[in-house]
């Protein structure tokens, strides 16, 4: 078992109607949660590192756990850099043995996200990495990546061709209506159904569908996809936490994006709720608890939970290292 690049899995993805699912991982119990999980459903899983994190628990020792976590859990894993902002990071996760990295020029002009993206294209292809690029802009908050809704935009289908073709990137992360963080919509923007739930606009799938016609077999990727189950956010506000008008994306647009192009779904937000959620509840029901593995053991199983329910029941992996 190895670090291996996401070619294979995409390809397999693409043509089974599924997504694989790419979890951010900050520390060791969120590997160990996030590796079972996957070893468990059989399912092929991408590790994925945000320049904070690499900030937070440091380059070597999320490297020495992802390669722990192969040896321990039986499977290979792809190791990724989530929102490289610049050449240098990029450079930096592929010398330093990541088998995929993104690059995203998502800020800057079309021309100059080409010849970036480019650049870190020739200098990972000729180190066996494979790249994902942007277009199009996610609005929310993630660790270092900050956009208004006011600057957001689409993305526009008519240049997925010529910047796939002219950068030569592996895969595409597009913006379609997800958005990063917990709180992906305002209650204005949704409606209520019967139940007062608030539902949020739909995602736009008109998008996705023009852009899976003019690259047929390209995938494609989704950042933001956090469902924010409402169970957690409700505990966590009940136990003394303050979420509020928290809110994801639905699970079955997700997994109907997972069916078409989309190959790569980002999950972060749910795995930090889930963790949240399990340490809350572990000291709200033992105040005298002081023994880390107790409030970070029940943290882990949480967080296998929501992976294991992810890749079963949202991006449809499960089984898929046995096909
Ligand atoms: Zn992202």
């Amino acid at each position: 078992m190895a670090l291996v690049t996401t070619k294979e899995m995409f390809a397999k993805a693409y043509r089974g109607g599924y997504a694989i699912g790419a979890f951010n991982i900050n520390n060791m119990e969120i590997i160990q949660a996030i590796t079972e999980a996957a070893a468990e459903e059989r399912s092929p899983v991408i590790l994925q590192v945000s320049a904070g994190a690499r900030k937070y628990a440091r380059h070597a020792y999320l490297l020495a756990l992802a390669k722990a976590a192969i040896e321990d859990s039986g499977i290979d894993l792809a190791l990724h850099l989530d929102h490289g902002a610049d050449f240098d990071i990029c450079k930096s996760c592929i010398d330093g043995g990541f088998s995929s990295v993104m690059i995203d020029g998502s800020k800057h002009s079309f021309e100059d996200n080409i010849a970036l993206t480019r650049k870190v294209v020739e200098y990972a292809h000729a180190h066996g990495v494979v790249v994902e690029g942007e277009l199009g802009k996610l609005a929310g908050i993630e660790d270092d990546v900050n956009v208004s809704a006011a600057d957001s935009s689409y993305t526009r289908p008519e240049e997925v061709e010529e910047f796939v073709e002219k950068t030569g990137v592996d895969s595409l992360a597009i913006a379609i209506g997800t958005s990063h963080g917990a709180y992906k919509f305002t209650p204005d923007q949704c409606t209520r159904n019967a139940d007062g739930i608030l539902v949020p606009p739909p995602l736009r799938f008109d998008i996705l569908e023009e852009v899976g016609r003019r690259l047929p077999g390209f995938p494609i990727v989704l950042h933001g996809a956090s469902s924010v189950p409402q169970d957690y956010v409700r505990e966590i506000n009940a136990l003394g936490g303050k979420m509020p008008d928290a809110i994801g994306i639905p699970e079955e647009q997700l997994r109907k994006a997972a069916q078409m192009a989309v190959c790569k779904i980002n999950i972060d937000s749910d795995i930090r709720l889930a963790m949240t959620a399990g340490i809350r509840r572990t000291f709200h029901d033992d105040p005298s608890l002081f023994d880390p593995r107790g409030y970070l053991g029940v943290a882990r199983e949480e967080v296998k939970k929501t992976v294991r329910h992810k890749i079963a029941d949202v991006l449809g992996s499960s089984g898929a290292l046995d096909r």
